[in-house]
């Protein structure tokens, strides 16, 4: 979802590929953190799209910002103070859940990945195989799975990778490239690893 200037950007790619700005229908924040839901209210103002997003995380949404137990440790917690990484609260349209198939056969299934955050979630395309990452790994130069400090609970990571499925085609991040062809044998093996 990104941070408040997001929006904008996001329309002109809707508009770039063709597309209506009512043809957005749903908002799936993959989960609570600033950087992922500052521009959610924004865009919902624009398309009329419900917000949806995993129980687990519903409560920081809703609150503002991420609480201290939202953090495993101190230095993250500190981070959480600066009004900047605050956002206007927004209220969650629907929840999402393990499993779920958002938007029929063509659309994208929910995959539960704790750690990063309670609720975070990783979202599957299962035609095209191509995965969403949301912040359950990073590609900023190399493949990582992020600092435990800025995580809810880092000991949960390694299982909710265990849960990302193998034979992808193509691996989108929320921070780094998209990985295709043989970046892709290079994230699976990553995952085995991290996993
Ligand atoms: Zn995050
Ligand atoms: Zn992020």
């Amino acid at each position: 979802m990104g941070w408040a200037k997001a929006p904008g950007s996001l329309l002109d790619a809707v508009a770039g590929l063709g597309r209506k700005t009512a043809d957005i229908r749903r908002i799936v924040i993959t989960h609570a953190h600033p950087d992922h839901v500052q521009g959610a209210a924004e865009l919902r103002r624009h398309t009329g799209a419900r917000i949806l997003i995993h129980d687990a995380d519903r409560a920081w949404l809703e609150a503002g910002r991420v609480p201290a137990e939202g953090r495993s440790r101190a230095v993250g917690r500190l981070i959480d103070r600066l009004p900047k990484l605050h956002w206007t609260p927004v209220t969650a349209d629907g929840t999402v859940t393990d499993g779920d198939l958002i938007d029929g056969s063509d659309g994208l299934r929910v995959i539960h990945t704790p750690g990063h955050s309670p609720g975070h979630i990783v979202l599957l395309h299962e035609p095209s195989r191509t995965v969403l990452l949301g912040d359950a790994a990073f590609n900023r130069g190399q493949l990582a799975i992020g600092p435990p400090a800025l995580a809810s609970d880092p000991d949960l990571r390694p299982g909710s990778l265990a849960r990302i499925p193998d034979n992808l085609n193509a691996v989108g991040f929320a921070h780094g490239t998209p990985l295709t062809g043989s970046g892709v044998d290079t994230f699976q093996e990553f995952l085995r690893r991290a996993s």
